[in-house]
């Protein structure tokens, strides 16, 4: 039995996605993570000589960044990428490594593409996952092959480092967004053990197909049959909202966050570089201050000084917004941070002291 760890630059494997979807002829292309590993290792049993049973994946490792301290009008899209990296974990068992990319007020994504995107540095992934492999290549027997699926050249000194601790390397990359070196046929700076594999070769196997389903919405706003077609599949826990009830929450909560003088990109310069820590895990603790009724949003009063905005749908279960009152102590995360004259965001809210 040969094991093999993957390890997987998530990053960079977001950013090529597209590149495959344009290859494949479907620019909505999306790869199916449950089935990566396996099609991977499949390639690599192929590769060793050895039939796929006698290939175990002990380790599938996916580092990426997570947007903090965001334009709030994002909060659903970053919400997605949580629920995302949430999903790799519990329903196909990866290891996510997941390192904060401060955005400083800025859109993640750019409303129209004229805008110009703000573009924060990503720090730590690449090295995060270089230290990763190196680490589990000298401990023994953690794995015999390292599966890299990555893109970038800065990984050429750790892959080389590997293969002289004796494990072995294979790469899968995309071909449009590599580097040289990974392609090179005759790989002159020995960065590998196989022929590198192309998700490219794949895509058939690592299409994600959505069926759709016969779902019920679970939303008090829906109108109309609750029982709707969606391919959009809940997470485990989470409830089914239908296409135009998610819509809905939407344009409510921006229109929550437009009256409160929220959504304005806050300058870069007054918002601080690091996010400021509350009890050491970005968890804080405040009172509400203020409850708008019929537009189901408010304000808490941080014990740190400051306000921060929220609305009902950032009450995290089971707290609805029939129980919220003045005065009523509650935890929270904070989504964007407060600047000199404006008011923060809270999210994950619950009463203070729960889990
Ligand atoms: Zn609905």
């Amino acid at each position: 039995m040969i094991k093999v760890m993957i390890f997987i630059d998530g990053s960079w494997l977001y950013r090529s996605t597209p590149a495959l979807g344009a290859r494949f002829g479907k620019p909505e292309f999306r790869i199916d993570y449950g089935k990566l590993p396996r099609v991977l290792a499949a390639r690599v049993a192929e590769a060793t000589g050895l039939g796929p049973k006698d290939v175990d994946v002990v380790r599938t490792t996916l580092f990426a960044s997570k947007p903090v301290n965001y334009n709030p009008r994002d909060e659903e899209l970053v919400a997605k990428q949580m629920s995302f990296f949430n999903m790799l974990a519990e329903d196909y068992h990866y290891e996510t490594e997941l390192y904060d990319i401060n955005f400083r007020g800025s859109r993640v994504k750019p409303e129209s593409s004229r805008e110009e995107p703000f573009r924060p540095t990503e720090k730590c992934v690449d090295v995060a996952l270089a230290s990763a492999m190196l680490y589990y290549a000298a401990i023994p027997n953690a794995y015999d092959i390292a599966l890299a699926v990555v893109g970038d050249r800065d990984y050429i000194p750790a892959l080389r480092t590997i293969r002289r601790l004796g494990r072995r390397v294979a790469i899968a990359t995309v071909e449009e967004n590599c580097a040289r070196e990974y392609k090179d046929p005759v790989d002159r700076l020995g960065v590998r053990d196989f022929d590198t594999i192309l998700l490219g070769d794949l895509l058939d196997e690592l299409e994600l197909v959505y069926e759709p389903q016969w779902q019920t919405c679970e939303s008090e706003l829906h109108e109309g049959d609750p029982l709707v077609l969606d391919s959009y599949r809940p997470r485990k826990g989470e409830k089914f909202f239908c296409d135009a009830c998610r819509r809905k929450f939407r344009e409510q909560k921006d229109a929550a966050l437009e009256e409160a003088g929220l959504l304005d990109n806050a300058p870069a310069a007054i918002v601080d570089e690091q996010p400021k820590p509350g009890n050491g895990n970005g968890c804080h603790t405040g009172a509400v201050k203020h409850l708008v009724e019929g537009k189901a949003y408010g304000f808490i009063a941080g014990e740190n000084g400051h306000d921060y905005f929220f609305h009902a749908t950032d009450l995290e279960s089971p707290l609805v917004w029939n129980d919220m009152r003045v005065g009523m102590r509650l935890d929270f995360e904070v989504k964007k941070e407060p600047t000199v004259d404006r008011a923060g965001a809270a999210g994950n809210i619950r009463i203070h002291g729960s889990l």
